[in-house]
């Protein structure tokens, strides 16, 4: 059997293996896919390990930046995002890196939640790894603007640097005051300690404007929480996009896109059980 795994560390919460699994068997595909706990101080060896059979793999958590560097060949993506979410094994036994994570935002915005980017104000909250991969897949879109606003603004202005060429991108702190815009994305990691980025409420058009947090879990983060009492349009959580971040990888593994609708709604499913 093919043999396809999950890097990271923790490693026990991952739905990856649910995700690849119910792909492998909805296209037919004979593979198998681990959730594998890779050493914090030996993720390149444990790699190795793996790929003397193994296939391809995804990485999570804190290891896509060493992933980065592991890799032999990397996408335009991944080299852009400075990280990489999924390896694969080449013919010649040499290892692509790839950064699946913004595409799989971008689909499930535009796919899933039926939102188009092109010509759209977009507000994206945070300066971290996450952000960093959904800026290219973002400014392929067109949007008349993107903001970045992080906490520690120098970060923003360091990450908006690196891609001022691709598109309208401009970096602020939270206390930035505009017009509302029409999208708004949590790409910070405050809402894993139940916390709120203080942005102006004023940005949010009520009935208009989408919210959009990275995070996901039983119940609603306090960004779309708090999004919801300031009246937005829709209120989206990250499960579509792990969701589509997979599908771009088995893609590219094997040649043959899942339909991620059922996929997501079994994870759902079981996420509310
Ligand atoms: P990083 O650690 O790389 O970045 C964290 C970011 O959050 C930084 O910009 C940091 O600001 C900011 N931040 C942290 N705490 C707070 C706070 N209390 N208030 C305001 N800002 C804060 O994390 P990642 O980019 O890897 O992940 C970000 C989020 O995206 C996580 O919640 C993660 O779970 C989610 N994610 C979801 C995915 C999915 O498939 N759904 C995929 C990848 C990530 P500063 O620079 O000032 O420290």
């Amino acid at each position: 059997m093919d043999r396809y795994c999950v890097f990271g560390n923790p490693i026990g919460h991952s739905k990856s293996p649910l995700i690849h699994r119910l792909f492998a068997e909805q296209t037919g595909q004979a593979l198998t896919y681990e959730a594998r706990l890779a050493p914090l101080d030996d993720f390149v060896g444990d790699a190795r390990a793996f790929f003397a059979e193994g296939l391809g793999g995804n990485v999570t958590v804190p290891f896509k930046e060493e992933a980065f560097r592991l890799t032999d060949e990397l996408t335009g993506r991944a080299r852009r995002a400075g990280a990489v979410n999924t390896l694969k094994k080449l013919e010649d036994g040499r290892l692509l890196g790839d950064n699946t994570d913004g595409a799989g935002l971008t689909r499930d915005l535009q796919d899933n939640a039926g939102f188009s980017l092109a010509g759209k104000r977009i507000l994206v909250l945070g300066a971290g790894g996450a952000v960093r991969g959904v800026l290219e897949p973002f400014l392929a879109q067109h949007p008349a603007s993107l903001v970045v606003a992080n906490r520690t603004l120098c970060k923003a202005e360091k990450l908006v640097l690196e891609f001022t060429e691709l598109g309208p991108l401009k970096a602020v702190g939270f206390d930035w005051i505009d017009a509302p815009v029409d999208l708004i994305v949590n790409g910070t990691s405050a809402s894993l300690g139940g916390e709120l980025p203080p942005i102006a409420p004023s940005l949010i058009q009520p009935g208009h404007t989408v919210c959009y947090d990275m995070m996901y879990g039983r119940e609603p983060t306090a960004f779309n929480r708090w999004a919801a009492e300031q009246g937005a349009a829709q209120c989206l959580d990250g499960l579509g996009m792990l969701v589509e971040q997979a599908a771009e990888a088995f893609a590219l593994w094997r040649g043959v896109r899942p339909d991620t609708a059922p996929v997501l709604a079994e994870l759902r499913r079981q996420l509310m059980a």
